[in-house]
C-alpha cells in the first residue's frame, strides 16, 4: 500500500467515528459547486476551500467516489452528471483529513437541473441494427471492454489548461443525448456527439493524456480511447486511420487520426465522446469547462 493510500485509509477509519458536521458560513471550510446549478449531462466541479494541499479529501456525490486533486491552494474534483441520470437534489459527502485541522466530515446538496433531449429516427442497414447472436455478443463484449476501462481510475491528473475541439471549424457537435429510434426501435441514447466532416480530416486530442485503447469494435468501428486520468476519458469513434498506440502520451491538439465512416456510422463523421467514471457526459461541457491550472 503506498503512503498516500495508507493515509487515505487511516482517514477514512478516524472519518467513520466522527459525526457529521455542515458546512456553515463560520466553517474554515467551504464547498462550492461549479457551475452553481448543473444541468443533466454536465461536467460539473466541487471545489473544496480551506484545507491545505497537504490535506487527504475523499467524497462522493449521491452513489459515485469524487476524486479529488490539487487545485489553486485547495481541492477540486470533476463530477459527471450522467445522461440518464435524475435531476433535483444530490446528496454530497465530503471526508478532509488535513494535517493541520481535526479530521472533519461535510455534507450538503448540490441542486442539478433537468434538460430535453430530441428524439432522432435514424434508418441504417438492417443488419447494424438486428444483429445476429454473434454479432451481438462481440457487441455486447466490446462495450463490456470500454465499460470496464471508465471504471479505472489512473491516480495522476494529466490534463491542464482548457479541452479544445478534436476536429477544426467552428461548427458545434451536434446529437448529444438524443433518444434514439433506429428503424423504427427505441435504443440507447446517444451517448457522444457528433461533428459532421470529409472523411481525412485531422482529429486531435481533446487535452493531455494516455492513449488506453485503440481498437477496431463493430458499432464505434476505427475508436481511439485517452486516458486523462483520475478518471477522465475522452472517445474518437468511426476514424478512417489511427496515428497513435496504446501507451502513448499525447498533447493537447496531437494528431490522433483522421474522420472516417467505420463502425456503424450513416456518413463520415467524428463521434466525440466524454466519460467521468461511469458518467456519460456532455463533450460540449468538457469544451466549456475552465479551470485556472
Ligand atoms: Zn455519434
Amino acid at each position: 500500500m503506498t503512503r498516500r493510500r495508507a493515509a487515505r485509509v487511516a482517514a477514512l477509519l478516524a472519518l467513520a467515528l466522527l459525526p457529521d458536521v455542515v458546512a456553515s458560513a463560520s466553517d474554515r471550510l467551504a464547498v462550492t459547486w461549479h457551475p452553481a446549478r448543473p444541468h443533466i449531462g454536465d461536467v460539473a466541479w466541487l471545489h473544496l476551500r480551506g484545507a491545505s494541499e497537504a490535506a487527504v479529501v475523499e467524497g462522493s456525490v449521491g452513489n459515485h467516489p469524487l476524486t479529488f486533486f490539487p487545485y489553486a491552494g485547495g481541492h477540486a474534483a470533476l463530477v459527471g452528471l450522467d445522461i440518464d441520470g435524475k435531476p433535483g437534489a444530490q446528496p454530497w459527502r465530503l471526508a478532509v483529513l488535513d494535517p493541520s485541522l481535526d479530521p472533519r466530515q461535510l455534507t450538503g446538496k448540490g441542486t442539478v437541473a433537468a434538460r430535453q433531449f430530441p428524439a432522432q429516427r435514424l434508418t441504417v442497414p438492417p443488419g447494424m441494427a438486428d444483429l445476429d447472436p454473434e454479432t451481438e455478443r462481440r457487441a455486447v463484449s466490446e462495450g463490456q471492454r470500454l465499460q470496464m476501462l471508465y471504471r479505472t481510475v489512473s491516480p495522476e491528473r494529466l490534463w491542464r489548461g482548457p479541452f479544445v475541439r478534436p476536429v477544426a471549424g467552428t461548427e458545434p457537435a451536434t446529437g448529444f443525448g438524443a433518444r434514439r429510434i433506429i428503424n423504427g426501435k427505441a435504443r440507447a441514447p446517444h451517448g457522444g456527439a457528433d461533428y459532421t466532416a470529409a472523411r481525412g480530416t485531422p482529429v486531435v486530442a481533446a487535452n493531455a493524456g494516455r492513449v488506453a485503447v485503440v481498437a477496431d469494435y463493430f458499432f464505434p468501428g476505427r475508436l481511439v480511447a485517452l486516458d486523462h486520468g483520475l478518471g477522465l476519458y475522452t472517445l474518437y469513434f468511426h476514424l478512417d486511420t489511427v496515428s497513435v498506440a496504446e501507451g502513448d502520451r499525447v498533447d493537447r491538439g496531437q494528431p490522433l487520426g483522421t474522420v472516417g465512416a467505420t463502425g456503424r456510422a450513416t456518413g463520415p463523421h467524428l463521434h466525440f465522446g466524454a466519460q467521468l467514471g461511469s458518467a456519460r457526459v456532455d463533450p460540449a461541457a468538457l469544451l466549456s469547462l475552465r479551470l485556472a491550472d
